[in-house]
C-alpha cells in the first residue's frame, strides 16, 4: 500500500497511538529498532529521526556515525495488539547519511541496487522463502533448555505435533501484518516447524522474512518456548533452511517458461541459474553465514551438498518444482535462516543476472542422488565458514553486489568470528583425545 503523510496522521490519531517504532536490519540479519513517543510523527516522516550507528554491526566502520532513518511508507503498520498491548505503530526504514544519500552499507539499500538491476534488464522478480525453526523449552529463569517441544516427525498431528498452538498464533498474528498466509506444518525433525507466508517481490519478501521471525519469536515466548531459526542446532537431526523459490517475469510474462521446450524452462531460466551456480562459493558465505550454517550442508538431511540442479533432487542447490506456466521457478536450497535476507537475495540475483548477460549453461539436470556419488564429478558448496569466505574475497561480482563498506566489513567480521570458533575447545575433542 502507498500511504500518505496525512493518511498516515489520520491513521494514528484515530487508533490512539502511543509509540512509533522504527525497524531496520544490520549486516548480521538482526532486526534492531528504536522507539519514539507519537509526538515526534512530525519529525519521523520529515526524515528527521537521526541515531548514533557506532554501535551497529556493519555500520560502525565509517567515520560518520550519526544516521538518519527514513521511514518507508508502504510499511506502515499499526502493530497488532495481539503481541503487544500498547498502540504502536511500526515502519520499516532506510538508512541515510546527514547529506542526504544513501548509506551505501544498508542491506535494504544493497537489495534496492539489485532490483534496480533487474529493471534495468527489463526483469522484475518474485521471491517465496520456506524459514524453518525449532521450538525449545524453557527454565524456569526463562532461557532455553536443550529440550524440545516435542518429539513429532513431519506432517505428525496434534498429539504428538505440539506446535499446533502456537503455529495457529503466529499465523494470526501475520494475517493482522498482512500477511498472505499459505500452509503450516511440524517439519522432519523433532521440535522443527514450518510455517508458509505467499511469495512478493524481493524488497517486501525481504521486509517479510524480518517480520516472521520477529513474530515467531515473540509468540514462542507468549507459550513459553523458545524458537531458534540457528541452522543446525541438533546434531544428528534435519537443520533449518531458508529455501528461495525465486521467479523472474518481463512485460508481465514469466521469463522462465517457455511452452515450446521440453520441459517448459526457458533459456533464460537456464542461465540464471547457471549465473548461480557458478558464484555458489561465494554466495554461500552471505546465505549460509555462521559457522553452524556448514553443520546442516551436510549429506543426509535433506540439505544441499552439491553445486546443481535438478527436478527433484534435494541433494543439489537448485531444484526446479513440477508447475509450469506463471508459477515456473526455481528453489534455491541452500540458503538458511541465519542468512540477512536482503543481502542474500541482491547476491543471487546478481549472479543470476550475469548469467544471463554471459548467455551461461548450467548443463545437463542432475538426476543421481549426489549423497552418494563419492567422486568429484560434481562440485560442493564449501563445508565451512572459512572456504566460503575465501571464496567470497575471490568473487569481484559479488563483492561489487555487495559494495566496497559491507563486503570489506562482512568478511572482516566473518574472519573474526571463524577464529574465535577455531580456537574453542570442544566436548567431541575432549571425547575423542583425552586418552592420548
Ligand atoms: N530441513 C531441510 C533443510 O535443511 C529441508 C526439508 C524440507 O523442507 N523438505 O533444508
Ligand atoms: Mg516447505
Ligand atoms: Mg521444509
Ligand atoms: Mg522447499
Amino acid at each position: 500500500m502507498n500511504y500518505t503523510k496525512d493518511v498516515i496522521k489520520q491513521e494514528v490519531k484515530d487508533q490512539l497511538v502511543e509509540f512509533i517504532l522504527l525497524e531496520f536490519t544490520d549486516m548480521l540479519g538482526y532486526t534492531k529498532n528504536v522507539e519514539l513517543p507519537i509526538e515526534e510523527i512530525d519529525s519521523v516522516l520529515n526524515n528527521e529521526a537521526m541515531f548514533d550507528s557506532s554501535s551497529i554491526s556493519g555500520f560502525s566502520d565509517i567515520q560518520e556515525s550519526d544516521m538518519y532513518l527514513v521511514p518507508d511508507l508502504s510499511t506502515f503498520k499499526v502493530l497488532p495488539n495481539k503481541v503487544d498491548d500498547d498502540q504502536t505503530v511500526r515502519f520499516i526504514c532506510d538508512i541515510y547519511k546527514p547529506d542526504g544519500t544513501p548509506f551505501e552499507g544498508d542491506p535494504r539499500y544493497i537489495l534496492k541496487r539489485a532490483v534496480q538491476e533487474a529493471e534495468d534488464m527489463g526483469y522484475s522478480v518474485n521471491v517465496g522463502p520456506e524459514p524453518e525453526f525449532f521450538l525449545f523449552k524453557l527454565n524456569a529463569e526463562g532461557y532455553p533448555v536443550r529440550q524440545r517441544n516435542d518429539k513429532g516427525g513431519y506432517f505428525d498431528a496434534s498429539p504428538k505435533d505440539k506446535g499446533d498452538k502456537v503455529r495457529r498464533d503466529i499465523v494470526r498474528v501475520l494475517k493482522d501484518f498482512g500477511f498472505d498466509m499459505e500452509a503450516n506444518h511440524h517439519e522432519v525433525a523433532a521440535g522443527q516447524h514450518e510455517i508458509n507466508f505467499r511469495f512478493d517481490s524481493l524488497l517486501k519478501t525481504a521486509d517479510n522474512i524480518q517480520t516472521f521471525k520477529n513474530v515467531v519469536k515473540d509468540v514462542a515466548t507468549n507459550h513459553d518456548y523458545h524458537a531458534t531459526f540457528m541452522p543446525k542446532p541438533i546434531a544428528g537431526a534435519n537443520g533449518s533452511g531458508m529455501h528461495c523459490h525465486l521467479s523472474l517475469f518481463k512485460d508481465g510474462d514469466s521469463a522462465f517458461y517457455d511452452d515450446t521446450a521440453e520441459d517448459g524452462i526457458s533459456t533464460t531460466m537456464k542461465q540464471f541459474m547457471a549465473g548461480i551456480l557458478s558464484h555458489a562459493s561465494g554466495i554461500a558465505a552471505i546465505s549460509n553465514p555462521s559457522v553452524n550454517s556448514y553443520k546442516r550442508l551436510v549429506p543426509g538431511y535433506e540439505a544441499p551438498v552439491s553445486v546443481a540442479w535438478s527436478h527433484s533432487n534435494r541433494s543439489c542447490m537448485i531444484r526446479v518444482p513440477t508447475t509450469r506456466g506463471k508459477g515456473t521457478r526455481f528453489e534455491v536450497r541452500n540458503p538458511d535462516p541465519t542468512a540477512n535476507p536482503y543481502l542474500t537475495l541482491a547476491v543471487l540475483i546478481h549472479a543470476g543476472l550475469e548469467g544471463i548477460r554471459k548467455e551461461m549453461d548450467p548443463g545437463e539436470a542432475e538426476y543421481r542422488n549426489l549423497y552418494e556419488v563419492s567422486d568429484d564429478s560434481v562440485p560442493t558448496l564449501p563445508t565451512n565458514l572459512k572456504e566460503a569466505i575465501n571464496a567470497l574475497r575471490n568473487d569481484s561480482l559479488l563483492m561489487n553486489a555487495l559494495g566496497e563498506h559491507t563486503s570489506c566489513v562482512f568478511i572482516e567480521e566473518k574472519e573474526e568470528e571463524w577464529s574465535d570458533y577455531s580456537l574453542q575447545v570442544s566436548q567431541w575433542e575432549i571425547d575423542h583425545y583425552m586418552n592420548h
